[in-house]
């Protein structure tokens, strides 16, 4: 589904990703985590070419995103993406933002787009809240009615940067409720977060990063449940968050 295949990237001089690769398969439920400032960020963002990169490649769902003529607005649209800040449109309804882009990128009528962002907001728990502003809902709602528009547009696979973090403590649970459910239903995830109880509960593998490398690709029971077969940075890690 995502190739990373050894992927670097450069900002000017400073090299924040070296030599990247990874496979997320169909299906998969895969964490990224590792320190601040380890490129977790920029990698999950280059998958949708939202970062160019300068080395290797990126094939998503069989389309390259580096090959020249690949139409990088259409492979954004089949790639759901979620940030820690909710980035809804203040000025429009919960409704307008779910329909926007469906109408505007994949050229749905506009009574189509309302039925599929509605049923979309009934399965994330805001069907009550359509009318409403992004203004008017907490932080925990907005971050389901972000989750709800990326999963209007069909996505194949959904990328998720830190949904939680800038959450209140209350409100991580509804989110990460919703994260658990789509990881049930059998949506292919990569998703950079430090919910650990997220990770050990639905993901199948574990990517740990430092400085810019993928230090640890494995199984979420490898990652887990044998920490001393683990490279010491990712033990420090665990350690610390455990
Ligand atoms: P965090 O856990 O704090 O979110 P991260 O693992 O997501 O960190 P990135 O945001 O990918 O890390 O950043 C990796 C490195 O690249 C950091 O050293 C950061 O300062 C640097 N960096 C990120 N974005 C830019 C940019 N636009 N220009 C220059 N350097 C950047
Ligand atoms: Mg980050």
């Amino acid at each position: 589904m995502i190739e990373i295949k050894n992927v670097s990237k450069w900002y000017g001089s400073f090299q924040v990703l070296t030599d990247c690769t990874t496979t997320i398969r169909k299906g998969e439920v895969v964490v990224v985590c590792g320190p601040s400032g380890s490129g977790k960020s920029t990698l999950i963002k280059t998958v949708n070419a939202l970062e160019p990169i300068q080395q290797g490649d990126i094939v998503v769902d069989g389309t390259s995103i580096t090959a020249p003529g690949t139409d990088l607005p259409k492979l954004r649209s089949r790639v759901g993406m979620v940030f820690q800040h909710f980035e809804l449109f203040p000025h429009l309804s919960v409704t307008e933002n779910l329909t926007i882009a469906q109408v505007k990128v994949l050229g749905r009528s506009l009574d189509d787009a309302k039925a599929r962002g509605l049923k979309m907001l009934e399965r994330v728990g805001l069907s009550a809240h359509k009318d409403k502003f992004p203004g008017q809902l907490s932080g925990g709602q907005q971050q389901r009615v972000a989750i709800a528009r990326a999963l209007s547009m069909d996505p194949i696979v959904m990328l998720f940067d830190e949904p939680t973090s800038a959450l209140d403590p209350e409100m991580v649970g509804e989110v990460l409720d919703v994260m658990v459910q789509l990881a049930n239903e059998g949506m292919t995830m990569m998703c950079v977060t430090h919910e650990m109880g997220f990770a050990r509960k639905v993901s199948h593998r574990v990517i740990f990063m430092d400085a810019g490398k993928i230090v640890e690709d494995c199984t979420r029971d490898d990652f887990f449940g044998k920490p001393e077969a683990r490279s010491p940075r990712a033990k420090d890690f665990l350690s610390k968050i455990l």
